[in-house]
């Protein structure tokens, strides 16, 4: 199955360029709710998760502790970095079972951190959808009604958007609404023949 990787900044726009390639048919594997549900789901994960991080990481009825996880991993890198060793080859793992599970001309993967998780090893494209840092905080604000400054930290912990310009083989800058759909459409029909070259 031919893998195209969507990233990008918080309130760039991934999810909304996601929802306009799904009008082309295209299916998406979303790596933050699937990662959210297989730290749940996943008992291998899950028994990772708790020798590493402690019993508490899961309550009685099996839920996840997410505050009490986020406390044990808060202001330390290397806490944070052995959770995601964990957390990142089990998404990398689902991914790859759902994608070849799937009938489609080519599938999408969207993640914040195609390039951080190593992900983009595992797609045949990327796309980095951009937009001004301001725009995307306002966006960021009004869709989760977050506190400004929160967001301004999450996105000075990701990569900028030259960055992700110079790193991905493609970027769709999301401005102005109307000019999305056409870029898409675009993309969608590059993709398909490149689809196409990649089953010969
Ligand atoms: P996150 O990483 O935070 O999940 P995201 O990159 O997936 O964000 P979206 O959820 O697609 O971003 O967009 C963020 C918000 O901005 C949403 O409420 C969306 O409807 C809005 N938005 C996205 N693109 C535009 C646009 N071109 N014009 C106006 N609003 C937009």
């Amino acid at each position: 199955m031919f893998r195209i990787g969507i990233t990008g900044g918080i309130g760039s726009g991934k999810s909304t360029v996601c929802r306009l390639f799904a009008e082309h048919g295209i299916p998406r594997y979303d790596c933050d709710r699937e990662a959210k549900r297989l730290m749940v789901e996943d008992e291998a994960l899950r028994e990772a998760i708790r020798s590493r991080f402690g019993e508490a990481c899961y309550n009685d009825a099996g839920a996840l502790n997410r505050p009490y996880l986020a406390r044990q991993v808060f202001g330390s890198p290397a806490k944070l970095a052995a959770l995601d060793a964990l957390v990142h080859p089990a998404v990398i793992a689902d991914f790859e079972r759902w994608a070849e599970a799937q009938r489609a001309p080519y599938v999408l993967v969207e993640s914040a951190i195609l390039f951080e998780a190593g992900l983009d090893r595992r797609v045949d494209r990327t796309v980095a959808v951009l937009a001004p840092a301001a725009l995307r905080l306002e966006r960021a604000v009004r869709r989760d009604g977050a506190d400004p400054e929160a967001i301004r930290r999450r996105m000075a912990a990701q990569a900028d958007d030259d960055t992700l310009r110079d790193r991905a083989d493609f970027s769709i800058v999301n401005i102005r609404e109307e000019e999305l759909a056409p870029a898409v459409a675009e993309l969608d029909r590059r993709f398909r023949q490149f689809a196409l070259r990649h089953a010969d």
